[in-house]
């Protein structure tokens, strides 16, 4: 594609990426294929190749639009696109940078712009997110049907006894899983102690700044990642991983290199910290890690979070730990399609994210399975609210 950005935006590093990422689009639209909110709307700028034209335009005009801030909005940064493109183009990056240059020139209106901030305010801090879930829940009859069904239950913290193992891996406990679903981490704890490996936390670790990333917060999701660099750095010593159970979460941990690149202070030990950042899928997969069937279900359908399979291009690894512990996957249509959850957007954008979900249950639930599993606490979550089926953390089963 030809770009004709002006001076003043090839003058920014963004800019120039900006740039590059337009040049590789060659415009074929076989992303729209595979693209969610394409298939939903059958809008073309609702689809990948509109959106980058919208992009474009914007960066060539110097101006900020509302327009393309409409659809980026409507845009889940899944990333499908990215896994269909056959010129490589960086699709999210190139979003990421237009919703930043619209955030940073385009006040919104007073009660989106709270919205936005209440919502990254709240579920980046679990004690916020345990406090204002049970609150919600007293009053839940007050709220509208998709918030009510969205307000999450809160466990307590999961205690496991480990040994204490020469082998020691960080893993990180994030924001909103540690608030709903802590018996993840607990799980992953109890696998890796048979592996003789010790789970270690680091201290001041906490939201890994997705949430703001995705909502064009740059400056408060680039607080969020110093502060988790600074932590888990801290923690480093002797460890051979930092393990994620939250696809959400290790998309973004595995990115601080690229994201804090400028950054002098940060840069190099961001790029460390990426480095040596895995799913806990790989990592166990790496290790051979003894697994045990846990669970009385036998057959499973898996639902691979967009944040692992596009996002982190893993794919394939957790259906054969699950086959190796003895479970049997069922077929499931359209895998390589969104939930709808995708961080805030099943908030900010209900009626498309209900649609996803209704078409996602429909393909995960076609052949019965027992149970459905997943990699990532948003997905989970999503997904539990709209069926009977059990809906776990894969981890759990194993
Ligand atoms: S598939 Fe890739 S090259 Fe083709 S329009 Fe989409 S982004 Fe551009
Ligand atoms: S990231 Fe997902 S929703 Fe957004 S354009 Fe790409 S495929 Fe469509």
């Amino acid at each position: 594609m030809q770009t004709q950005l002006p001076a003043t935006v090839l003058a920014t590093a963004s800019g120039r990426r900006a740039d590059a990422i337009l040049r590789a689009c060659v415009h074929c639209g076989f992303c729209n294929a595979t693209c969610p909110t394409y298939l939903l709307t059958g809008d073309e700028l609702d689809g990948p190749r509109g959106r980058i034209y919208l992009v474009k335009e914007m960066l060539e005009a110097d101006a900020p639009s509302i327009v393309a801030r409409e659809h980026l909005d409507r845009c889940l940064t899944c990333r499908a696109c990215e896994t269909t493109c056959p010129s490589g183009v960086a699709y999210g990056e190139l979003a990421e940078i237009g919703r930043n240059f619209i955030e940073a020139r385009v006040p919104r209106g007073v009660v989106d712009r709270v919205v936005r901030r209440w919502l990254v305010l709240v579920l980046s801090v679990p004690a916020r997110l345990a406090f204002f879930a049970r609150l919600a829940r007293g009053v839940k009859w007050m709220l509208p049907d998709y918030l009510a069904r969205a307000v999450p239950r809160i466990k307590p913290q999961v205690a496991v006894a480990v040994k204490n193992h020469s082998r020691r891996v960080i893993v990180l406990d994030g924001c909103a899983q540690r608030a709903t679903t802590p018996e993840v981490n607990a799980a992953l704890a109890r696998v890796l102690d048979a592996a003789d490996i010790k789970v270690v936390r680091a201290s001041g670790e906490g939201c890994c700044g997705s949430l703001a990333l995705h909502l064009g917060q740059e400056a408060r999701a680039h607080v969020a990642m110093r502060a988790n660099v600074d932590a888990l750095y801290a923690a480093a010593n002797g460890a051979e991983a930092i393990i994620s159970t939250a696809s959400g979460c290790g998309v973004t941990v595995k990115d601080y290199g690229r994201l804090l690149a400028d950054d002098p202070a940060y840069a190099e030990r961001a790029r460390w910290i990426s480095d040596h950042t895995s799913d806990a899928a790989e990592y166990l997969a790496g290790i051979n890690a003894p697994l045990t069937k846990r669970n009385a279900a036998t057959t499973v359908a898996w639902h691979p979070p967009c944040t692992l399979q596009h996002g982190q291009r893993v794919r394939g690894v957790v259906e054969s730990l699950l086959q190796r512990a003895g479970y049997q996957l069922v077929p499931v249509a359209d895998a390589h399609l969104c939930c709808g959850s995708a961080g805030t957007y099943s908030v900010l954008q209900p009626d498309l994210a209900d649609a996803l979900r209704l078409r996602k249950l429909a393909a995960l639930t076609a052949a019965q399975p027992d149970v459905i599993v997943t990699a990532n606490v948003g997905c989970q979550l999503h997904l539990r609210d709209g069926t009977d089926v059990a809906v776990r953390h894969w981890l759990e089963l194993v």
